[in-house]
């Protein structure tokens, strides 16, 4: 067969040779060590957390050694695709600050000198490699129509075949004449291009992924599909192009492509490209309520398995990264606790330390992380998250809390800024409810009163205190005006001296707080009750004492 003939026949309008695209793509420009990592996601509009998970490796991967993260677009499956599928993902990781170095930027916008980083962009540089692999007789054109190739399989059934597919025997295009794919194509007859395999049934290979070890299996024998008919790669010829011009050097992506493996390996090296290393992380699972079983986080089931719940819920980005690299690196912890103010991207990544298996995505862990992380922020950056959050998601509480920004800053600084900030808030749609009693009158339910004080006696307390409430006294001062009031009401300043003998008493200076709390506020708990009825101003604090104690 004068394969350069073929060559021709099926790609006369290819004149670049893979030298070209060696000399246009050149290996980078990188320090000893660097790696250079890819998310490639298909534009289905659809940012799964998996996503996150899988582009926060490729980018901790990069950043950990000085090499390059890029983001391209797999959009060689048209029926997956949306419009502008792209912005939602992109907008998806800048919701979280993640930003890769180089790829694609919007929609229809990239940078960098590897690309196109659109695949369907990219359709000459395929035929460049399709053609050269006709050249060196390692491809070639498949006829069959789709009910050749269900007899196909019915075959293999009826022989019992333990591999499937179109290989060997079963492969009828493999050898087809000149003459033939010449007729073939001069009746206008539909083709695809196939890989012609070297493969054995009974040989194996090994690699080397880099969470899972030394993997062995067989060695692939199908003829598998490089081009469809339309002339548009499939996702395994994709990958190898262009995994091999981009100078991708780690391949992060789902355990679903473990199986495929081989087919790469035996395509990479009929293209004389070196084989990239392979990186197969676990999928994010969650605990089924109902079952109590690990699953697979559904895009039907689960709203946390789309970006966008995270945002609309107000999970600050910080968090949100905080957590997953949590489940991916077992050591972050210990790291967090030595570098506690470090910035979670200089985390020293390493991808041996990824689990195998699939990881717990934890709602609740991610609540504590939230609380914990929004806890240290400073009280001027939870207003400005939280401002932007409301301003898109509850435009009413956004008019009430931008109304007086100073106000809104200092109710959310109380208890903030010492060593043990209160861990309040999780996420920004929290703050609504969690602030109500600043912005709008509280009710007492006397249901809340401490046991034994009765209502005759809240109230008194309420216009006693109205009464002698100074806002100028400090903490302390407060404090001790509330037990100086407390033997008036039978309470017992000390709670140590109460303890000793409860039966002597109606309550203690706590109950007495408490009810004074719950006039302010309409709760049980709340930040420092002194500072929160400062803020709230003598006036406004006097009127509630006086509107709770009239309506006991
Ligand atoms: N486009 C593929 C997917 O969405 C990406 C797989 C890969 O990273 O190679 O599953």
């Amino acid at each position: 067969m004068d394969y350069q003939k073929l060559a021709n026949l099926l790609f006369p309008d290819v004149t670049e040779t893979q030298d070209d695209l060696e000399k246009r793509f050149p290996p980078r420009d990188l320090p000893e060590g660097a790696r250079v990592t890819r998310f490639a996601p298909s534009p289905t509009g659809f940012l799964h957390i998996g996503g996150v998970f899988g582009a926060l490796t490729d980018i901790m991967i990069a950043r950990a050694s000085k090499g390059v993260a890029y983001l391209r677009i797999e959009d060689t499956d048209k029926k997956r695709e949306i419009d502008d599928g792209v912005s939602a993902i992109i907008a998806g990781f800048d919701a979280f600050g993640l930003h890769f170095d180089e790829g694609v930027t919007g929609f229809g916008t990239e940078q960098g000198d590897y690309g196109p980083y659109t695949q369907s962009r990219r359709k000459e540089i395929y035929h460049v490699v399709a053609k050269s692999l006709v050249e060196k007789g390692m491809a070639y054109p498949c006829f069959c129509t789709a009910e050749e190739l269900t007899k196909l399989r019915e075959q293999q059934e009826a022989d019992g075949a333990l591999i499937r597919g179109y290989f060997g025997k079963y492969a009828r295009c493999r050898d087809l004449t000149m003459e033939q794919i010449e007729a073939n194509l001069a009746a206008g007859k539909s083709w695809v291009l196939r890989f012609r395999s070297d493969g054995s049934e009974d040989r194996r290979i090994t690699f080397d992924d880099l969470i899972r070890g030394k993997i062995e299996m067989p060695e692939n024998i199908i003829d598998e599909v490089l081009l469809k008919s339309d002339g548009i790669p499939t996702y395994h010829f994709a990958h190898v192009c262009d995994d091999h011009f981009m100078r991708t050097t780690h391949v992060v992506r789902a355990e679903e492509w473990l199986s495929s493996v081989p087919k790469h390996i035996a395509l990479f090296k009929a293209c004389g490209y070196r084989v990239p290393k392979y990186v197969h992380t676990a999928q994010v699972m969650k605990l089924d309520e109902q079952t109590g079983d690990k699953r697979k986080l559904s895009k039907r089931k689960d709203p946390e398995a789309a970006v966008s719940y995270f945002v609309e819920t107000g999970f600050p980005r910080e968090a949100l990264i905080e957590y997953l690299l949590t489940l991916l690196n077992s050591n972050f912890e210990d790291w967090r606790r030595a570098n506690p103010n470090a910035d979670a991207m200089d985390f020293p990544f390493n991808v041996r330390k990824m689990s195998n298996s699939g990881c717990l995505f934890d709602l609740q862990k991610l609540n504590d992380v939230s609380k914990n992380v929004i806890s240290h922020m400073k009280a001027e950056t939870v207003y400005e998250r939280v401002a932007a959050w409301a301003k898109q998601y509850d435009p009413e509480f956004h008019a009430i809390f931008t109304a007086d920004p100073a106000f809104s800053t200092a109710i959310l600084n109380i208890d903030r800024e010492n060593p043990k900030p209160r861990k309040d808030i999780a996420r920004w749609d929290e703050v609504p409810a969690y602030l109500d009693y600043f912005f709008h009158e509280p009710v007492l339910d006397p249901a809340l009163l401490p046991a034994r004080i009765s209502r005759a006696d809240a109230k008194a307390i309420l216009t006693a205190y109205a009464d002698s409430y100074d806002p100028s006294e400090d903490k302390d001062a407060w404090f001790a005006r509330i037990k100086a009031m407390c033997p008036a009401f039978g309470c017992c300043p000390e709670v140590r001296e109460y303890k000793k003998n409860p039966e002597g008493w109606k309550g203690h200076a706590g109950d007495v707080s408490t009810v004074i709390r719950l006039a302010a506020t309409g709760r049980t708990n709340t930040p420092d009750l002194c500072t929160v009825i400062r803020l709230l101003g003598r006036e406004k604090a006097v009127a509630r004492f006086l509107a709770a104690a009239s309506a006991l």
